[in-house]
């Protein structure tokens, strides 16, 4: 990968990216709507003005970024979407930045979140589970070959598309330089933490195994294994506790669970021995890898630039007169080669300064 330590002592791998196409400012683009909150700023469905193409647009507050010491997170979010190309993790394709905000463009995804769809159809049936494992297992193993740690696998952040197949979306935790052993890393969402992410030990792709393990039983239990109202006894049971399987839990399905859920990071599987699970046996993997695999369900939408899969939103600002998007483009130094457009087949991707 290679790449120059940057000053927020983030390695920026920018410079991987080939041959500028054109540069993209907010006024190339309509907002539409306000689709969802991110921790550090908003998405919007908005409209390329000059090709009509529909795209989720996430927002990032420099300021909030600053106080939470979250450039090198805001950088890997850039930087990890720039470099994947896989049907089931979400594209980049402009990135962009104002005097106080970041902004990054990409495929909108109009079927919402598995959360919702889990909260709307209750626990999911082992078939239904079986068919999200191999789409997730297939965007995961692809960033585990490019040493890409996801770090914040949950049902918000995987993304249902109007055809039912899925994209992983949310980069902000994930990292490319794994390996990671120190507390100040300690990052994703409570009830998915691993057990070495909790004792502040070296961790790496493993995390994600244990993660998947978590979200396949929630899908299907409807609650995570360790979960308490208490976020320090939760990390107490999450450390200690071994889990008690719902009885209807099938034999090779808690079978996989132990294998992903194994708290010594070593003994868990590969997403490559995931794979090859019994749970697994009915699974074509190259036809899942194709998106040839039929969903269990196809949500409801109208077209794909239907935000009805959507929570209503409280717009803060009317999206008609966006003036908090309207801002003049900066030189800010920590930021510098945030920017970038990709090129229409899909490799060739620029930084722009
Ligand atoms: P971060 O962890 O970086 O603070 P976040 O988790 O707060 O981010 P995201 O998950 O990226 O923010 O986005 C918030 C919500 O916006 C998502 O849960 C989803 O509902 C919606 N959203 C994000 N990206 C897309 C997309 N590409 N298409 C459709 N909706 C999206
Ligand atoms: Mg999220």
């Amino acid at each position: 990968m290679g790449g120059t330590p940057s000053k927020d002592g983030s390695r920026d791998s920018f410079e991987t990216l080939s041959i500028f196409k054109e540069k993209a400012t907010i006024d190339d683009f309509e907002i539409l709507k306000y689709i969802g909150k991110g921790h550090f700023g908003k998405v919007y469905q908005v409209r390329h003005k000059t090709t009509s193409k529909i795209y989720a647009m996430k927002t990032l507050k420099k300021s909030q970024i600053q106080k939470n010491n979250q450039i090198r997170n805001t950088k890997n979010e850039r930087n990890v979407l720039a470099k994947s190309s896989h049907r089931f993790i979400v594209k980049l394709y402009y990135a962009f930045k104002t005097e106080k905000k970041l902004y990054l463009v990409m495929d909108y995804v109009s079927g919402g979140e598995l959360f919702t769809h889990l909260k709307s159809r209750g626990p999911f049936p082992e078939s239904w589970v079986r068919f999200y494992a191999a789409e997730i297992l297939c965007a995961l193993n692809y960033l585990h070959m490019k040493n890409i740690v996801y770090r914040d696998l949950k049902p918000e952040n995987i993304l249902v598309q109007s055809s039912g197949h899925i994209k992983l979306s949310d980069f902000g935790l994930s990292k490319s330089n794994i390996e990671q052993s120190n507390c100040e890393t300690v990052c994703g969402t409570p009830a998915y933490l691993s057990p070495e992410m909790l004792k502040c030990e070296a961790y790496g792709t493993s995390v994600d195994i244990w993660a998947l393990g978590i979200l396949l039983f929630e899908l299907a239990a409807g609650t995570t294994p360790f979960y308490h109202k208490n976020r320090i006894a939760m990390s107490k049971r999450i450390i200690n506790t071994e889990i008690v399987y719902p009885s209807d839990f099938s034999y090779e399905f808690k079978s996989l669970l132990e294998g992903l859920l194994r708290k010594e990071p070593k003994e868990r599987l590969s997403a490559n021995e995931v794979k090859r699970h019994p749970f697994f046996e009915s699974i074509d993997w190259e036809k899942v890898e194709q998106g040839l695999l039929s969903p269990p369900f196809i949500p409801v939408t109208f077209g794909d630039a239907d935000t009805s899969n959507f929570r209503e939103m409280e717009i803060e600002c009317s999206p008609n007169s966006p003036q908090e998007l309207l801002e003049e483009p900066c030189r800010s130094e920590s930021y510098s080669g945030f920017s970038f457009a990709e090129e229409s087949n899909n490799m060739n991707i620029n930084e722009l300064k």
